[in-house]
């Protein structure tokens, strides 16, 4: 899952025209967690880009690998990629409920009228796992031991993380609701009106997930072969979660990294901080030219794995020092301070997630899972 969004990321952006954003932005919590803004130069030729009219913008990255992000109402979460081999189709993560990934499969047909029979899982995360339940059993779902773990265990559908992205949802609803009660400017209203369809929506569709583990595993490797093209899925050990798998493509120099490195900051409440520094160094050592994030648009610059490291250390060092002096993770999470890494991630004040320092105590505690 991404970062919450910023402000402007409250109300979509279809919606958003010229109206005064900052007089409602406050007053209702981030709704969307399908996009990160990727930064100048990371785009996939333009015209390689294809939205149909639909829910999902496809980026051909390289010929037969595609980037689909969710541009419409419809709450995607995570992005996925769409791999077309000779005879099939594989797919990188599944989205956020099976609405999302049955608008996935419908809109794919105008690429490619070759069956999906693979889906991979980069990690539990439910905004990359909760369509699974929409493929039949014939199709390999790919993952992580780990990943099918979690999954089985219910921990996709439930724990801080879910609830603080979904559980919210009746709460974000009803403020939705009382927002829209006090604003008269109309282009407002509409743009209220129709966040808060698109979120009502979402929370039918979340109730109708049945979270659906990968019925194949990998340990640290496993390797497709789908007529001229290898896919290669690969564990480098802990990081974003204990179970992120990449999908390597060595001939076409694709590197598909759920949420291990994104387009920015990569959410961190179930991460393993510390370890996950160590585990994007594995990365380098692969040939690749773009990396596929799950949130945020494809990007070609390597430097990038080098940034999260940095920014992982700093952040990782200023969560211990807190700790070690006894502050309370709410006063650790406004103090910590990674406004020196602002001309690689989006940081324009200090203050990081309560949740990412509440999962750096846990894991200095021993407490983490
Ligand atoms: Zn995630």
């Amino acid at each position: 899952m991404s970062r919450i969004g910023r402000a402007r990321d409250l109300i979509h952006p279809r919606a958003l025209g010229a109206i005064a954003l900052a007089a409602v932005a406050p007053l209702v919590a981030a709704c969307a967690l399908d996009d990160e803004a990727g930064g100048p130069g990371t785009r996939p030729d333009s015209a390689a880009r294809a939205t149909n009219g639909g829910q999902f913008e496809f980026s051909a990255v390289v010929p037969g690998v595609y980037h689909a992000r969710g541009v419409g109402d419809l709450v995607a979460g995570s992005n996925a990629a769409v791999i077309v081999n000779e005879h099939d189709v594989l797919l990188v993560d599944s989205h956020i409920s099976p609405a999302a990934a049955s608008a996935l499969l419908e809109e794919l047909a105008t690429l490619s009228d070759r069956p999906v029979r693979f889906v991979a899982n980069t990690h539990w995360h439910f905004d990359h796992v909760h369509g699974n339940q929409v493929y039949p059993p014939e199709v390999e779902i790919i993952g992580h031991e780990a990943t099918r773990a979690v999954i089985a265990a219910g921990g996709s559908n439930s724990g801080r993380s879910y609830e603080s992205f979904i559980g919210v949802l009746p709460d974000r609803i009803a403020r939705l609701e009382a927002t829209l009660d006090t604003v008269s400017d109309d282009s407002v209203r509409a743009a209220l009106r129709r966040t808060l369809d698109s979120q009502r929506a979402f929370h039918a569709q979340v109730r109708e997930v049945v979270p659906t583990p990968p019925n194949t595993t990998l340990s640290e490797r496993l390797t497709l072969f789908r007529g001229e093209r290898e896919i290669r899925f690969l564990f480098f050990g802990r990081g974003h979660t204990e179970g992120d798998v990449v999908v390597h493509l060595p001939r076409e120099r694709v590197l598909i990294t759920g949420d291990l490195i994104t387009a920015g900051i990569p959410y961190m409440g179930d991460g393993f901080v510390d370890e996950w520094i160590e585990t994007l160094e594995h990365l380098k050592s692969l040939d690749f030219e773009w990396i596929v994030p799950g949130h945020g648009m494809p990007f070609r610059d390597r430097e990038r794995i080098g940034h999260l490291q940095d920014y992982l250390r700093d952040l990782w060092n200023q969560t211990v020092a807190f700790h070690e002096r006894g502050l309370p993770a709410e006063e650790a999470a406004r103090r910590v301070d990674m406004r020196s890494h602002a001309d690689h991630f989006d940081v324009r004040e200090p203050g990081v997630p309560l949740l990412t320092v509440t999962r750096i105590y846990e894991l200095l505690d021993g407490a983490a899972g």
